[in-house]
């Protein structure tokens, strides 16, 4: 039995991500730590059914999809929509705040794995709307084909 290092796991989880639940006034419990986890750990954004098959044990599809419209909502996480348009969730920016996104940044999908990478350093353009047009949100892909793709190229 390893019962006290999981009660360490659960400590780790806790001081490195419940901080951010609290700073966004979200009450701290351990699905929502556990999907701060995992969206964290990857360098490509990650879809809902991925985040089941990880957590499905230990999470509800309805808990997940609760969690997840939350975090966009409160501002920690973004959706970006991968080529076969499902939605895959990002870490935000630190500048975004509830109902205000503020990584309006470009995306990066590989046409091979359908992998989602975050391109934080290239801003999208300032768009100029006609009078009475209110803008929500840009969307830039670049599409092409990720290192680890390139890599098992023949
Ligand atoms: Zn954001
Ligand atoms: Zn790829
Ligand atoms: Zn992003």
């Amino acid at each position: 039995m390893k019962t006290s290092e999981s009660v360490d796991d659960k400590d780790i989880l806790h001081r490195e991500f419940g901080s951010i639940l609290k700073s966004y006034n979200l009450k701290v419990t351990q699905p929502r730590l556990r999907v701060l986890q995992m969206v964290s750990e990857k360098n490509t954004a990650i879809s809902q059914p991925e985040l089941e098959k990880i957590l499905g044990s230990e999470i509800d599809r309805v808990t997940l999809y609760r969690i997840l419209s939350s975090f966009e909502d409160k501002g920690i996480l973004h959706k970006v929509f991968d080529l076969n348009g499902t939605a895959t969730y990002a870490i935000c920016s630190t500048k975004c705040s509830a109902h205000h996104h503020h990584d309006q940044h470009v995306h990066f999908i590989c046409s091979v794995c359908n992998s989602v990478f975050c391109l934080d350093e290239i801003t999208v353009p300032k768009i100029n709307l006609p009078p009475n047009f209110s803008l929500h949100g840009i969307a830039i892909n670049a599409v092409g084909i990720c290192d680890s793709c390139q890599n098992k190229q023949p």
